[in-house]
């Protein structure tokens, strides 16, 4: 099944939200983690072409950007073995796993040529919501710990394929810029 109705039901709350508490960070982790953690509670939405995984390296498809860049909504897919980089957000973001089972490890930068320090490590399985933000640890790294894909829907308060942020080098903790842009030239049509 692929009932986009979940979806739409969600932007329409997760806007709701946004009108409503504006740019308060702490009511909108609690109230979106609420809505995302229902979101991900069923996997009979999420239409194959936007959970397909990529041989050589994890995916990201737009779902819905918020006309005004307040918030978007990305579907992550990763093969089995497919590792994000040690990276930041610069914005408030919650991930939910959809399906499979995800490693979290979270870092803090170390002095200037040290490697970035593990400090928290979790694995997320469906159902699980994870927050990052600057207030909160916003450096991490995500791998797939499953022997199949394994997708999480993300929020972030941004339309966060277009903001520049940082990768960290794991052995030096060398910063480096980097925008992400999507891997989808299409959304999904949650309105048909
Ligand atoms: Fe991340």
């Amino acid at each position: 099944m692929s009932d986009l109705t979940r979806l739409r039901g969600f932007v329409k709350d997760f806007t709701d939200l946004i009108d409503e508490v504006g740019m308060d960070e702490p009511r909108i982790l609690d109230a979106g983690e609420r809505l995302l953690s229902e979101l991900v509670g069923n996997d009979d939405w999420l239409p194959e072409a936007f959970s397909a995984p990529h041989p050589d390296h994890y995916e990201q498809y737009l779902l819905h950007c918020d006309p005004k860049e307040r918030f978007s909504v990305v579907s992550f897919v990763w093969g089995p073995g497919h590792t994000t980089p040690i990276h930041d957000h610069t914005v408030w973001g919650l991930v939910g796993i959809l399906r499979g089972a995800e490693r979290n490890t979270e870092f803090v930068l170390g002095a200037s040529g040290e490697p970035p320090r593990a400090s928290d490590e979790e694995i997320c399985s469906a159902g699980d919501v994870a927050r990052v933000s600057p207030t909160v640890g916003d450096i991490h790294r995500v791998s797939n710990v499953a022997d199949h894909p394994s997708v999480s829907i993300h929020v972030y308060g941004a339309n966060i394929g277009r903001v520049s942020r940082h990768v960290y080098d794991e052995r030096t903790g060398e910063e480096k810029s980097f925008i992400s842009g999507y891997s989808s030239k299409v959304l999904p049509n949650i309105w048909g």
